[in-house]
């Protein structure tokens, strides 16, 4: 059956670690298993960082470039040129192939997220492989993806799909740093994001020269990729057509089990096109109802807030430990629902002095995350 895939490859799996130029054979390998799994019926999505680590080869730079405004152009240099090597190769292969640059705000704003939804659903149509990165040379610190792990499970959240695969430098996740612990233990499936706390897993955070992930940065990829319903696989970069056998059910890798999905795209927009500006703390009351029952949030139910917000912003929701349970577009700014907190919902129009909405959050506007995704 035809699925939607997104395969992620980072900076350390695309260049030659001692100096920055094309791994071309892995590029050929990725080229050659993308075409092939095109072919077979599949959506591909590839999500391609390089951009920086490209332009800094062409431009005999032999170290990331620190500031914004350097790094910004060195992209500049490098998107391109990594666009023409892909065009080339896919090219040979009759593989017709688009590049999608995308910046945070993109997906904050509801009609472009619909829009870039809609083009990628077009792209598929037309039997296209998108090759996405963040559009580097114009986003602005405040509002990036950051990394392209985040960037290529927001894009698997948006575009429904089925897997994402993360491709590094290492064959799958340890126990700890297999680099420096011989005697780290292999993890093949991980049905729950706490096993992993269980296990005391040492994920680092150190990323190669290159690229600006780490592990960390892939398992919270996957936590949000996960909770969108998307499986998720941690492999190695190097040997990308190890992905048909994990399609055919071959057990390699890292393998992240999907929570159920949330049911529209508008929850998936809430969940993961809008930036959080704010987190609220609820009593154990309140998130059994918005957990288990599917019920709106009410101001009696909330303990604390945090941050500065405007109605209408998205926030975090978490219970008491702070652990997050869902997110939710919210009725009133944090300046109001301070003076609110914890009161019935008939008492807020005296409290505040003018007719006031009798939810804080609306369950409409309310995404369970990794839950039943009401
Ligand atoms: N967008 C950056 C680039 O193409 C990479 C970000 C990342 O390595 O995660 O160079």
């Amino acid at each position: 059956m035809p699925q939607t895939l997104v395969i992620k490859i980072g900076t350390s799996s695309l260049t030659q670690p001692e100096t920055g130029s094309l791994a071309l054979s892995t590029i050929a390998s990725v080229v050659e298993t993308l075409s092939q799994l095109r072919r077979q019926g599949h959506r591909v999505v590839l999500v391609s960082s390089g951009a920086v680590g490209v332009g800094c080869a062409r431009l005999g730079l032999t170290e990331r470039p620190k500031g914004i405004a350097l790094k910004q152009a060195v992209a500049a240099v490098g998107q391109g040129r990594l666009i023409r090597v892909y065009d080339d190769l896919f090219t040979a292969l009759q593989q017709p192939i688009a590049q999608v640059l995308l910046t945070r705000a993109d997906l904050v704003q509801r009609t472009s997220y619909l829009n870039v939804e809609q083009t990628f659903q077009e792209l598929f149509g037309l039997g296209v492989i998108p090759i996405v990165n963040e559009n580097d040379t114009v986003a602005v610190d405040e509002l990036k993806f950051g990394d392209n792990d985040t960037l290529s499970a927001l894009v698997a959240s948006l575009v429904n799909a089925d897997w994402l695969f993360l491709l590094t430098d290492v064959d799958r996740l340890y126990s700890a740093d297999p680099r420096r612990h011989p005697d780290a233990q292999p993890i093949t499936l991980v049905n729950r994001l706490e096993e992993l706390k269980e296990l005391q897993v040492q994920v680092g955070d150190r990323g190669s020269n290159w690229g600006t992930g780490g592990m960390m940065t892939k398992i919270s990829a996957a936590q949000i990729a996960t909770g969108a319903g998307v499986r998720t696989v941690i492999m190695q970069g190097r040997s990308p057509h190890n992905i048909e056998k994990i399609l055919q059910g071959q057990s390699i890798g890292t393998q992240f089990a999907p929570q159920p999905r949330p049911v529209s795209a508008r929850k998936r927009w809430i969940a993961h096109g809008l930036v959080p500006a704010g987190t609220l703390y609820l009593d154990d009351g309140a998130v059994q109802a918005i957990r288990y029952a599917g019920k709106s949030l009410l101001a009696a139910g909330i303990i604390a807030i945090e941050g500065e917000f405007e109605s209408q912003d998205a926030v975090v929701i978490c219970d008491r430990d702070g652990t997050e349970i869902a997110r939710g577009v919210v009725n009133y700014s944090h300046l109001e629902l301070a003076q609110v907190k914890g009161q019935q919902s008939d008492a807020i129009a005296d409290i505040l002095g003018y007719p006031s909405p009798e939810t804080v959050i609306h369950r409409d506007n309310l995404v369970v995350m990794g839950g039943d995704g009401r």
